[in-house]
């Protein structure tokens, strides 16, 4: 028996979407697909950060590209599958990252809290897995890697809004999972704990505090933590394994 286990991942001819690629996970995310030889799409509302971004990883083995795009607009999405098949003739990856917060008490939460937070994290992965999958469909092959959160399994005082969207994006990556497995087409979570980005910056030292001592590693996770399951997820040494949710949480949390 031969081993068969690369020491890098082989991602050249594949062609990836990252969403909300232009900071944190995502970007992290999107380097690192193209480190490993990938052509690599990304988006996000920010058009001159977006740009700054693909620029710096100009000279990397794969390509990256900016298309700025906001998730939660069905028909943007479907303009930004569209540019993105009509010119590289492909879609293997799609990585439905983008997720902002609007955290407040329920009592206090608004409406538009409760929306906005849906739109981006839930519906948004809807938008861009229902677009995704026509291309992999056609193709027969695929793979979709959505990010959810522990706090959608655990819930969090103040973030019922994300809770929620966190939570329904497991049922909806299972639902996609069993639907178009036959095709090869994967489908799974990964569900980070707290990892050191933009939008846990705010935190203060004394809610940091509290955070970390719930943690076994006793420390916050990075983006490249992260990264690293997603590229996993995504590699040839996952293609049976769909439906399912990968913790990446420092032990925080074990389901
Ligand atoms: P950041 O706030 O650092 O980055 C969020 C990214 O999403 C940005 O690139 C942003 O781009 C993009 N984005 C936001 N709204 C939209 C939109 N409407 N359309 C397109 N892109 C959008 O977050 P993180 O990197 O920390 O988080 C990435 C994912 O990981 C999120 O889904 C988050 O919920 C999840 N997560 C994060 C954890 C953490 O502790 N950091 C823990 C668990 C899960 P732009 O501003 O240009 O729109």
């Amino acid at each position: 028996m031969t081993a068969h286990y690369p020491t890098a991942f082989d991602f050249s001819g594949r062609t990836a979407l990252v969403t909300g690629g232009t900071r944190g996970i995502g970007q992290q995310i999107v380097a690192d697909l193209a480190a490993q030889g990938a052509a690599v799409y990304f988006c996000g509302t920010g058009a001159e950060r977006g740009r700054e971004v693909a620029a710096a990883l100009a000279d990397t083995p794969g390509t990256v590209r900016f298309i700025p795009a906001d998730v939660a607009d069905f028909d943007a999405a479907r303009r930004l599958l569209e540019e993105i098949t009509r010119e590289a003739g492909r879609l293997d990856f799609l990585v439905s990252n983008a997720g902002i917060t609007r955290d407040n008490l329920l009592l206090r939460m608004k409406e538009s809290d409760w929306d906005e937070v849906l739109a981006v994290n839930l519906k948004g992965s809807f938008n861009l897995i229902k677009h995704a999958a026509r291309t992999m469909l056609k193709q027969r092959f695929g793979r979709i890697v959505c990010i959810s959160s522990v706090i959608g399994t655990m819930g969090n005082a103040g973030q019922a809004n994300y809770a929620a969207a966190k939570a329904g994006i497991t049922g909806l990556a299972k639902s996609v999972a069993r639907e178009l497995a036959s095709r090869d087409i994967t489908c799974n979570v990964v569900s980070p704990g707290y990892i050191q980005t933009d939008m846990t910056a705010d935190l203060t030292d004394q809610a940091r505090a509290a955070i970390q001592a719930q943690i076994p590693a006793e420390r916050l996770g990075t983006p490249a933590d992260v990264a690293q399951a997603v590229l996993f997820l995504l590699s040839p040494l996952a293609s049976y394994i769909t439906g399912q949710v990968v913790q990446v949480n420092g032990g925080m949390l074990m389901p």
